[in-house]
């Protein structure tokens, strides 16, 4: 299964990705997390990626299109993948959409995680993450069992520095120019599934299971 998921930021596609990749056994791949990782560690590209991700900007294409294309070579993606977060831009989606082809492959589904404007503020500057296990949680929606630790290894949840309410603005407006024509990029493909993510989490990933069987 070869997957990618669109919506806007704090639409649920990293909450979704994670059930939907031990459910269905693919690699979640996220190029957020990828570049948070980068800037722990303060790679090259980390220190690059950090300048834009932080003004709620996007990575620039020629930065991002590489570190997706020598992930999905490795051998873990040989029989599907979940992509989180890219393609976020028409440029992305036709490299992808190349190097698939190369390999004979092509996307099955570009799954759209549909949530109007007015709940993404709430999501994103309630959102909560552990920076070791990239466990997300929501303070109101999703609250870890044990306040401010994760449920999953115990360290301490945080708040992520772009989820701040100036950046998320930022970041709506992006997606409304860069990310959200990918849309009709995908539905004139025939690939595209719109889901919506105003549902409770338990919900929207049964719609989701419910839409992966029936492709089967
Ligand atoms: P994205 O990866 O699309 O930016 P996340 O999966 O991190 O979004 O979700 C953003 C925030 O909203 C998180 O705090 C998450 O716990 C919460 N959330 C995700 N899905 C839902 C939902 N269906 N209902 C309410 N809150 C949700
Ligand atoms: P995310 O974790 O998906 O919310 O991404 C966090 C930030 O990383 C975004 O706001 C962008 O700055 C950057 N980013 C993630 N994925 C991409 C991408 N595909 N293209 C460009 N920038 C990206």
């Amino acid at each position: 299964m070869k997957m990618i998921l669109l919506g806007p930021p704090g639409a649920g596609k990293g909450t979704q990705a994670k059930l939907i990749s031990e459910r269905y056994s693919i690699p979640h791949i996220s190029t957020g997390d990828i570049f948070r990782k980068n800037i722990s560690q303060k790679t090259s590209l980390g220190i690059k990626a950090k300048e834009y991700i932080d003004k709620g900007q996007l990575v620039p294409d020629e930065l991002t299109i590489d570190i997706v294309n020598d992930r999905l070579a490795e051998q873990d993606c040989k029989n599907g993948f979940l992509l989180d977060g890219f393609p976020r831009t028409v440029k992305q989606a036709e490299a992808l959409e190349d190097f698939l082809r190369k390999n004979n492959q092509k996307i099955d589904t570009a799954l759209l995680i549909n949530v109007p404007s007015e709940f993404i503020l709430e999501r994103m500057t309630g959102r909560r993450v552990c920076p070791s296990c990239g466990a997300s949680y929501h303070i109101k929606f999703n609250p870890p069992k044990s306040e401010e630790k994760c449920d999953a290894c115990g360290s301490d949840i945080v708040q992520r520095k772009d989820d701040t309410e100036e950046t998320v603005k930022d970041r709506i407006d992006v997606y409304e120019k860069q990310t959200q024509p990918l849309a009709d990029y995908y539905k004139s493909k025939d690939q595209l599934f719109v889901v919506d993510g105003t549902q409770s989490i338990d919900e929207v990933f049964e719609t989701i299971c419910r839409h992966m069987e029936s492709e089967k």
